[in-house]
């Protein structure tokens, strides 16, 4: 028995990729009763019936996978923001790398079109995204248009699988046009996939590209703190990871609580207070939530 990825899933075949063999597959009857349903990005355990042909035997265990689209074992989240048109979103920003963390799912963050700003507005952007850099963050500055510092994307993609994440019109299918010309995504839509009717199956499919693979469809588009406890939040910051056990109460949620290291932190300029801010708001939008329910 041989072992691949599932890099396609269409009308009930699953696509097999193994090194250089392509296999079309489908699933032995033991996923119906397992209720197992194969997703694209799954490691599997396949018999081949001929060169192109076989069925897939087993799944090997999941170390995360999403809904949105449907995909398995992501390894890397690469995040693209506009530094303009639209202005770079922040709190948009601040709310996936919750998100994205929850998920164990390594990020990148990519500023593109920066060839829409002037020299101040570069060094503001810099200076922002710095923020980013000292908690972290690997963070590139890139624009599709002008070629500048795509290829720096090339060494994150090898030999994961990565999504894509961001609103659409910032420049992501721009940015893989650029680095895999073949692939000719067609730019300026709303977004292809995400805007079909919610009828139609999904389909998502892994490209191939620089040793890696990467989701045609972009990933969480939708950003619901439904399942977040207001008490997890403050451990997706981790600039407030970093100086928790300063504060007076064990259990501080770094909000109303007196002699707290996170606030005073953020009063001697240690702590961005733009972050701050958005954290503050997540544990006010989560309260709404659950006040709802
Ligand atoms: P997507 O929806 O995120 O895939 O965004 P697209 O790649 O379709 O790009 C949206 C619009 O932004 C298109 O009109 C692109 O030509 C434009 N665009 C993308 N990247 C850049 C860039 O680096 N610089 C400039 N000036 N425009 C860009
Ligand atoms: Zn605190």
């Amino acid at each position: 028995m041989a072992s691949g990825v599932i890099v396609k899933a269409l009308a009930g075949f699953y696509y097999v990729q193994d090194g250089e063999r392509y296999v079309q597959c489908r699933a032995r009857g033991l996923f119906r009763e397992k209720k197992q349903t194969p997703l694209v990005g799954d490691q599997v355990i396949y018999e081949a019936e001929n060169e192109t042909e076989g069925y897939i035997m087993a799944l090997k265990a999941r170390k995360n996978e999403l809904s949105r689209p449907p995909v398995a074992n992501i390894d890397q989240a690469i995040l693209v923001f506009s530094a303009r048109e639209p202005d770079l979103q922040l709190f948009l920003l601040d709310k996936l790398l919750i998100h994205i963390a929850i998920q164990e799912i390594d990020t990148l963050i990519v500023v593109t079109k920066i060839d829409l700003l002037e020299p101040s507005a570069r060094k503001h952007i810099a200076e922002q995204m710095e923020v980013y850099r000292e908690i972290g963050y690997q963070v590139l500055f890139t624009s599709a248009k002008d070629r500048v510092a795509v290829n720096d994307l090339c060494p994150y993609l090898a030999n994961r699988i990565s999504v894509l994440a961001g609103q659409s019109g910032v420049g992501k299918s721009s940015l893989l046009n650029v680095l895999s010309p073949s692939l000719q995504l067609e730019t300026n839509k709303i977004s292809t996939h995400l805007g079909r009717g919610r009828h139609t199956t999904r389909h998502v499919e892994l490209l191939p590209l620089f040793s890696g693979w990467i989701a045609d469809t972009p990933g969480f588009s939708s950003l619901d703190f439904t399942a977040v406890a207001v008490e997890d939040v403050r451990f997706y910051f981790p600039e407030f990871v970093s100086r928790m056990d300063g504060c007076k109460y064990h259990g501080c949620l770094h909000d109303k609580e007196p002699a707290c290291a996170v606030k005073q932190a953020v009063a001697n300029d240690e702590i961005a207070e733009t972050r701050y801010k958005h954290y503050l708001q997540f544990l006010e939008e989560i309260r709404k939530q659950k006040r709802r329910y």
